[in-house]
Parts: structure tokens; sequence; C-alpha cells
């Protein structure tokens, strides 16, 4: 097994308070990173922090409230990791969550909504962590990176997830951009793509939706065989947070722009 020492390495993880980037602070914090995350909803959070507090004691860890879609809340986060760690060497970009909507069904705010959440989400904590990022990659270290979670509807949009679709597929595009911009100060830039990953999302679906008798393992089982994954399951948060940490670290030090799939075999290109 490959380990890989992250001490004295900053990690900063957008939405770690559940799911993918719940995950992926805990795999951080196991390669002896110091971790930042950040969410909205306190309670969500401060459970987050005790638990990685419990689980990793002595931990280098920060949690902090913070919308990604507000400005000044996203340059306080940043100040809040500078005046803690003093430097922030890897962001993922992990916030968010996805809307169901045909095209029939969505109206003009809701486009506005979903188009803000899925650019704003990359464009705030990126901008507000470069300058940080950008000294990581001068010092001692030089490793710097943003990994950003974008789904596989960039590429294989789904109709009934119409505005997620197109707004992912902008942002995949961006992420380009941006690698290209920032390889010259080598700050790579790179996304995993994933297809259905159980987290805090699909368990929200699962109260609504699942019959009584229902159990999770079951009406995932069930999801899975309805929408043809390959790997008959849904993926789960440590999946997604290993290839995160694999585009984070040097183990990916000749690699930007470019992706990872993490969905089970869902994509249909070659
Ligand atoms: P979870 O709901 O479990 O976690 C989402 C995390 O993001 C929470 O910590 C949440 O905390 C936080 N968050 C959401 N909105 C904001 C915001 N505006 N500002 C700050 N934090 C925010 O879901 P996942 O782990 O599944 O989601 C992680 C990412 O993966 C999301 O971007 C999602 O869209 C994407 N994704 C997930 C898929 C899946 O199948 N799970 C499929 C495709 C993409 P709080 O609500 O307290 O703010």
């Amino acid at each position: 097994m490959i380990r890989i020492d992250l001490s004295g390495q900053v990690a900063v993880v957008t939405g770690g308070s559940s799911g993918i980037g719940l995950a992926t602070a805990e795999l951080f914090l196991r390669a002896g990173a110091s971790v930042a995350i950040c969410g909205r909803n306190t309670e969500r959070l401060a459970q987050a922090e005790a638990a990685l507090n419990a689980q990793f004691p002595g931990a280098q860890l920060l949690a902090r409230r913070c919308d990604v879609l507000d400005a000044e809340d996203v340059s306080a986060f940043a100040q809040a990791v500078q005046a803690r760690f003093g430097r922030a060497d890897m962001l993922i970009n992990n916030a968010g969550q996805g809307r169901v909507s045909t095209f029939a069904d969505t109206s003009d705010e809701a486009w506005r909504e979903e188009l803000d959440l899925k650019y704003f989400s990359v464009i705030r904590p990126t901008r507000a962590f470069l300058p940080m990022l950008r000294d990581a990659a001068n010092g001692g270290a030089a490793n710097a990176a943003v990994v950003c979670v974008n789904s596989l509807l960039a590429l294989q949009p789904e109709p009934h997830m119409v505005a997620t679709s197109s707004a992912r597929a902008g942002v995949q595009n961006l992420i380009k951009s941006l690698a290209v911009e920032l390889a010259p100060q080598r700050i790579r830039v790179n996304s995993i793509l994933i297809g259905i990953v159980e987290s805090g999302q699909w368990r929200r679906r699962y109260a609504k939706e699942a019959q009584p008798d229902q159990s999770w393992e079951d009406w995932t089982a069930e999801l899975a065989r309805k929408k043809n994954i390959p790997l008959g399951r849904f993926g789960k948060p440590e999946e997604a947070a290993q290839a995160l940490f694999y585009l984070a670290t040097t183990l990916s030090s000749y690699t930007t722009g470019s992706h990872i799939d993490v969905s089970g075999g869902v994509a249909r290109h070659v």
C-alpha cells in the first residue's frame, strides 16, 4: 500500500460536513494533513467536527459555517484558514446539491439558482484560496491543487435533471480553462465525475420516497437496477474521496485539466 504523509499540508473541503466531503476530510486527516471544512448548517457541522475529533484525537481541524454562495462568508472562511494554519495546499470544491427538474418545469428563477450554485461554488472558493495555493506551489511542499466534485451529467445529461446537467457541463469547461490558466503557477485543477454516491442527499430522498417497509439497501439496489449501473450498486462516499485524494496530492503530479470517472461504469462513451 502506498503511504503518503501530508503532515504540514492543509486541505480545504467545502461542504465537508456530510457525504463525500466528510469522507474526504477523514482521508486527509488520516494522511496527517490539517483540514478545514465548511457547511451552512451549524448543527450538521458541529456533529461532523465532533465525529472527526473523536476519530482523530488531536487532529488539526477547523470547522466553520460558510455558504459558498456568499462572497463574504467565503472570504471570512479563507481568512480563518490563513489565521489558523497559515496556508492552504489543496482545495476540494465539493459543496452543493443536485436539482431534479425537466425543461418544462424549470422556471427562470430555478435556472438562475442552479447556474449560480454550480458556477459560484467553484468560482468563489477558488478565488478566495488562490493566494494561499500560489504560496503553496512556490513553497517547500510544492503541491498545490484544486479538485472539483462534478457529475457525469456534465458529459451525459439526463432530461430529468436538465438544469443541473447543463450547469455541470459548463463547469467542466470552466475547470479546463482554470487548469490552463493556473498551470504556469504550478497549481493543478482537476475534477471527478460521479454517478450516484450514497450520501446525505440520497438519504433524504430515501426518507421521502421509499415505501415504509423498504430498507435503505433494498431501495438503493432497486434504483441501481433501474438506472442500469453496471457495477450494480451506488458508490460509497469514500470511493469518491479516494479519487479526490489522488487528484489533490502528488500521486497525480503530472495530471491537470482532467477528470476521473467514479460512476460505477454508467458512462457510455469510450
Ligand atoms: P451531502 O448532502 O451529503 O453533502 C453536501 C455537503 O455540501 C454538506 O456538507 C452541505 O452542508 C454542503 N453544502 C451544500 N450547499 C452548500 C453551500 N451553499 N455552502 C456550503 N456548503 C454547502 O451530498 P453529497 O456528498 O452527495 O454531495 C457532494 C457533492 O457531490 C455536491 O456538490 C453534489 O451536488 C455532488 N454530487 C453528488 C451526487 C451523489 O449521487 N451523491 C451525484 C452528483 C453530484 P449544508 O447543507 O449544511 O450546507
